[in-house]
């Protein structure tokens, strides 16, 4: 089966309320569910099927020459891929695509992780490349680029970054000019993936920078390359992702018709940042799929390879090791997709149709702007720890290039670098939250804030009480927000308009933030599915989590002048009762049992 043949009747009415994002953190009750793998469809699990076929079938067989650059065998696996229909996922119907979610489209980005070269190259396309065309390009661009896309005929490029401007993208030089038949675009673009190979460029200029105030009209444009002007640079020599296409794009007098323009004038920011929402979020479906896929080979490797007459596999320490990389999946899976979840069901309001479609799902995507940077910060520091624990469990051999472990491990250290630096990730989450807040958008954690403080005073902090399955994971996850929380209302009282400046007090709160967001969809998944091994997932986590908070409170609350605080907060700062060692070993025992991640998928 086909993608094309899963996609049919697959609309349906929004159901349940639309959630605001960051609205998590002042949440306790329990009668919503979150979306989550259980609740995929089976249109969805068909997608999973087809992908990952398609993976073991025409991909991973070809992973040496994929590796060793082989960019015609790239290309031509990018069109069996559209055949498949795996590349169309995102593109509206009317442009000959299938027009599905990101839930759908993180599925399969999931499944091409397998393959580090070809993934950077397809979800790039998809992504980066290409949603800009789809948000805001003409009915005129559309047409001529999207059904070529969807069929990897074409292949996109994302032009951002410049020598001079990376994490400040929006300092950057290129100029695109007005003329009689539409734009001059010139200037120099760095690092950019697909750049190859790619048909089509979508390329981010400041219009008419003479006549700006500033210099800065921040403008989005879609190039082709059968336009000329456009010049690829050398690829450059990688540490990781050796066979995905990186080079340096220079656009001479590259001439863009007046159809290319991407939205409007000096509303570039509003593409380029909503573009990478998105990515962000799919960065963290990679990386639950790379540690998946590593957890299959560390499983099979240490099974095999005896050390002290016994298989590595059965030392308490080996078990114990892969537990804790499970409940890790588990958790980037659990605030993935419900956050994939949550966006899908408000895009689903929209109509594709209408001409102001892509501003309003672009608004949607800010909306989640808090969950897609956590996602993408927890997921790339997640694999990051896996593929250091893959090397470690080979021994020597995760030193040698035969052995996966060694390729895993260079090709994870991209993930904390692109779709914006994990440092400025980390800091735009408490500024949304803050901007939220003061907005009035999100009162509700002014009012949380004032109530914690009330109880605080009064030695009578209120947790809800939950039971059954999940239960020490949604406790814990009910004190990480209030910590979150207070922390974030300490850092602003004591900073003030001065906040912006004290960046190692944002990432703290962001950090806060962050485990609360993943503990609270491990929690809940677990509660909702009802089920005893996910139960134990979750609660080794926000185990190991609260761990971790307990030091960044406490960090942050000693530098803020605040550390006589720190006694008020012992029932939010206590750890758990969860034996880690017990629960860990016994989930490492599921894993290696099942070969696998111990978990439908
Ligand atoms: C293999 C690869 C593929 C890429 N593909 C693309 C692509 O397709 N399209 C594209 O446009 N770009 C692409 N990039 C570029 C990538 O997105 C940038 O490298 C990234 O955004 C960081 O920018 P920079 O390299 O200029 O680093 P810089 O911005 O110079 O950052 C250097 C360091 O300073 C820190 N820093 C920066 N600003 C601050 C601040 N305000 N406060 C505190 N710390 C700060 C950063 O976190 C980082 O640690 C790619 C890069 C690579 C390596």
């Amino acid at each position: 089966m086909s993608a094309h043949s899963v996609a049919k009747g697959k609309r349906k009415k929004m159901t349940h309320l639309f959630d605001r994002g960051a609205g998590f953190l002042v949440v306790d009750e329990l009668d919503r569910p979150i979306p989550s793998p259980e609740s995929f469809s089976e249109e969805q699990w068909e997608f999973k099927k087809v992908a990952r076929a398609f993976m073991d079938r025409e991909v991973i067989p070809h992973a040496k020459a994929l590796e060793n650059k082989d960019l015609n065998l790239m290309r031509q696996l990018m069109l069996k891929a559209g055949e498949q229909g795996l590349l169309m996922v995102e593109i509206p119907e009317a442009y000959g695509g299938l027009g599905l979610g990101i839930t759908t489209a993180s599925i399969v980005g999931e499944e091409f992780s397998r393959e580090a070269n070809f993934s950077v190259t397809a979800v790039a396309h998809m992504g980066i490349g290409t949603l800009p065309v789809v948000f805001f390009g003409t009915h005129e661009a559309k047409s001529e680029i999207l059904p070529k896309s969807a069929t990897g005929e074409w292949i996109g490029a994302y032009c951002l970054t410049e020598p001079g401007s990376g994490s400040d993208a929006m300092a950057a030089r290129t100029s695109a000019l007005s003329t009689d038949q539409g734009w001059s675009v010139n200037g120099n673009k760095q690092f950019i993936t697909n750049a190859g190979f790619a048909d089509y460029f979508c390329v981010f200029a400041q219009v008419d920078p003479e006549a700006s105030e500033n210099g800065r009209n921040f403008t989005g444009f879609v190039a082709k390359m059968e336009d000329g002007g456009i010049e690829i640079g050398p690829e450059e020599h990688k540490m990781g992702v050796r066979g995905s296409s990186t080079c340096p794009v220079t656009f001479n007098d590259c001439g863009v018709p007046t159809d290319n323009l991407l939205g409007k004038v000096g509303k570039g920011h509003r593409i380029a940042f909503g573009v990478l929402n998105v990515g962000r979020l799919k960065l963290a479906a990679g990386a639950a799929g790379g540690i998946k896929q590593g957890l299959n080979r560390i499983i099979a490797y240490t099974s095999e390879r005896r050390q002290f007459d016994k298989a590595i596999s059965e030392f308490a320490l080996t078990r114990s090791k892969i537990g804790v990389l499970v409940v890790k999946t588990y958790a980037i899976e659990s605030a993935l997709y419900r956050c994939s979840g949550e966006i899908d069901k408000a895009l689903e309001e929209l109509d594709p149709a209408a001409e102001d479609y892509g501003e309003r799902k672009v608004k949607i995507l800010e909306e989640f702007a808090v969950e897609c940077a956590a996602m993408k910060i927890f997921g790339s520091e997640m694999l990051d720890e896996a593929v250091d624990e893959f090397v470690q469990l080979h021994g020597g051999y995760g030193f040698i290039e035969d052995y996966f472990a060694e390729g895993a491990y260079r090709n994870s250290r991209i993930n904390r670098i692109w779709e914006g630096t994990n440092e400025i990730n980390r800091m735009l989450i408490p500024g949304t939250i803050m901007r939220k807040a003061l907005k009035g958008q999100l009162m509700e954690i002014v009012t949380a804030q004032q109530a914690l403080m009330q109880e605080l005073a009064t030695g009578q902090v209120k947790l809800p009480d939950y039971e059954g399955i999940g239960a020490d994971a949604l406790e814990t996850a009910a004190r990480l927000r209030r910590l979150a929380v207070y922390v974030m209302g300490m850092a602003g009282a004591v900073h003030g308009t001065g906040m912006v400046r004290e960046q190692e007090s944002l990432v703290g709160c962001a950090d806060l933030v962050i485990l609360s967001y993943v503990v609270d969809s491990a929690g809940r998944r677990a509660h909702q599915a009802g089920d005893e091994l996910m139960g134990k997932m979750a609660d080794l986590y926000a185990a190991l989590a609260l761990d971790q908070a307990r030091m960044i409170a406490q960090r942050q609350l000693i530098d803020l002048g605040a550390s006589e605080s720190l006694n008020m907060l012992e029932p939010l700062l206590r750890p758990t009762t969860t034996n880690v060692t017990k629960l860990s070993r016994e989930i490492g025992d599921a894993a290696i049992t099942a070969e696998g991640y111990p978990l439908k998928t």
